[in-house]
């Protein structure tokens, strides 16, 4: 175990943005590794094969992270498909796998909690002793395998998150604590969301924002907001999904076919000029800590690090459409991406 790396996570958000990679389970449920609507990672044990070929992936597309699937890994959801017995080994081979890849590549590594379906905010005393005692076990175990700083996302409630973060805190690891940002305004518990980062930070995360929920559109103003409301560096992790003002969140689209969410989401998919021309639009809003979520593909990322100035491994593949005997320049898609950042202005 090599963790913490000797460039810690705290010096490397300090070099400019980094780049994120997430939407795992999404993206393990399309290649048929991941069963949709328990989402429980599965795959860890069943095929870790298909989670290495993933991490790898995201290492070539630039991100700066592995996040150890340990999404959705604990014990309440571990329960309902009657895997309690396998928490431990699920929750370490994630950390290892993780790590092993990131050494590959050297980026850091991740432990990830997430919201645990148990948090009551009628019974937040009772309720939050359930939702520790998860976290404690979870990363007690990413602690022991080695991890550089604790991913906390999706988070519903503040009290909930701030729940994680005190765990971390008590483990000494730094969190990136993120809510997902289904309803309008606030959250399920009655904050604001800009109030609610305000006071995960105010509480002591190294980094907070949102992830997951919005697309790039609805995303950006708020992280605006929450950009001018901080002091510590902001995350911005949106889903590659044409969200509106009037429907701001993936979870409520809809097609002429029905509800989209989760697994009809390709109607709304933007391309990999959008979602670079969302990286270059959060940087330019000083957001220190830029991926993707649910949706987001190996193609995305790699579009976003080279709109930060990257060139990873996988940019030696990037296109050349010129040398294409017909297409040539201009391509249909530049064309598109200036259409959307201008309408970012
Ligand atoms: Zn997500």
């Amino acid at each position: 175990m090599s963790r913490p790396s000797p460039r810690s996570f705290l010096q490397r958000l300090s070099d400019g943005p980094m780049v994120g990679a997430e939407g795992y389970v999404f993206e393990l449920e399309r290649r048929g590794y991941i069963k949709a609507g328990p989402y429980v990672p599965e795959v860890i044990l069943d095929d870790p094969g298909a989670l290495r070929q993933l991490h790898s992936e995201f290492l070539r597309a630039g991100a700066d992270v592995m996040v150890a699937l340990t999404y959705y890994a604990h014990r309440r959801k571990l329960k309902d498909v009657g895997r309690e017995g396998q928490l431990e080994e699920l929750n370490r081979q994630a950390v290892r796998i993780a790590n092993e890849i990131a050494t590959e590549g050297g980026a850091l590594v991740a432990g990830n909690i997430c919201n645990t379906w148990s948090y009551d905010p009628a019974d937040p005393v009772a309720s939050g002793k359930v939702v520790r005692a998860q976290y404690l076990e979870q990363l007690g175990w990413a602690v022991e395998e080695g991890v550089d700083f604790v991913i906390a996302e999706t988070n519903d409630f503040v009290g909930e998150a701030l729940i994680g973060l005190e765990v971390c805190q008590e483990l000494g690891l730094p969190a990136l604590v993120t809510f997902a940002s289904v309803q309008p305004e606030t959250t399920y518990d009655g904050y604001g969301y800009v109030q609610a980062c305000k006071m995960l930070a105010d509480a002591g995360a190294a980094v907070v924002g949102l992830n997951c929920s919005r697309g790039p559109a609805t995303m950006l103003p708020l992280l605006e907001q929450i950009r001018a409301a901080v002091d510590v560096p902001v995350a911005a992790q949106p889903v590659p999904y044409r969200t509106t003002p009037a429907i701001p969140a993936f979870e409520s689209l809809e097609s002429p076919a029905g509800r989209a969410f989760p697994i009809a989401l390709e109607p709304f998919a933007l391309t990999r000029f959008e979602m670079a021309g969302f990286a270059g639009a959060a940087a330019r809003l000083g957001a220190g800590y830029i991926g993707v979520c649910c949706g987001g593909a190996p193609h995305h990322v790699r579009a976003m690090a080279e709109e930060l100035g990257r060139r990873p491994p996988a940019s030696r593949y990037s296109p050349a459409l010129e040398l294409h005997p017909v297409l040539g320049e201009p391509s249909p898609a530049k064309a598109l991406m200036g259409d959307w950042a201008a309408r970012q202005d």
